[in-house]
């Protein structure tokens, strides 16, 4: 591993799953009893936002209930002693990789521990409910939103995202099953700017022929593992 110097790691669902935080794609589809096309668009949004503003005010509640894991903190360690250019590129929007101590992380998803106001966009960190329709720190009105990306919208930071996997000798994908793009394609993207590429992964993603190297298991004991070979060489 002497020859790696920057490293972009890709994180989803699987790192967090093991810290109690479930997803749409477990349970068949449903999240919490609800489909996604109910709860995690615009349209559910201005159709029910009563239903969509609960959903997520029980969302923000419930992550904040839950710890880091060995995956979580093995990612921090390394972050906070590699001494090359690192990017954590999450498509988890709990704040998990923060609370194990990782600093430089980007949610390309949103993040529950925000809010997002519809009339000024400004996003306030909100730890609260959202339910009541409250007013924005900001500007005072009261059209807060969460500040998730929902199906059909654009993720955020794009043009960084893809600058990181430019200058990267690593794409590490942890915990993500290959489905939802554009995250999906990165693999595909550090392939084609001859980027070294390794998935850690509970089971074989959607993407799992596209990388050089894939292991097989737990993340919070992979990870950990691999974090531990990157930093001794
Ligand atoms: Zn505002």
């Amino acid at each position: 591993m002497t020859d790696i110097r920057n490293i972009v790691i890709l994180t989803g669902a699987g790192i967090s799953a093991e810290s109690g935080i479930d997803t749409f794609r477990d349970g068949g589809g449903l999240w919490e009893q609800h489909r996604v096309e109910d709860v995690a668009t615009p349209e559910a949004f201005a159709r029910d936002p009563d239903l969509v503003l609960r959903f997520y005010d029980m969302r923000r509640e419930a992550i904040q209930q839950k710890e880091p894991n060995p995956a979580h903190e093995a990612l921090a360690r390394l972050d906070d002693i590699w001494p090359g250019e690192l990017l954590i590129v999450t498509q988890n929007v709990d704040d998990l990789h923060e609370r194990a101590g990782a600093s430089r992380v980007l949610h390309m998803h949103g993040t529950h521990l925000n809010a997002w106001c519809t009339a000024c966009d400004v996003r306030s960190p909100w730890r609260g409910t959202l339910i009541e329709r409250p007013s924005c720190p900001a500007c005072g009105e009261s059209a807060l939103r969460p500040d998730i990306v929902w199906f059909g919208e654009m993720p955020y930071e794009m043009e960084r995202i893809y600058g990181a996997l430019r200058n990267a000798d690593l794409f590490v994908s942890v915990g993500t099953s290959g489905a939802v793009y554009p995250a999906a394609g990165f693999v595909r993207d550090a392939n084609a700017l001859r980027v070294r590429t390794l998935e850690l992964n509970l089971e074989p993603s959607q993407g799992s022929g596209w990388f050089d190297e894939a292991r097989h298991g737990p993340a919070s004991e992979l990870v950990p593992e691999w974090v531990d070979e990157v930093l001794i060489p």
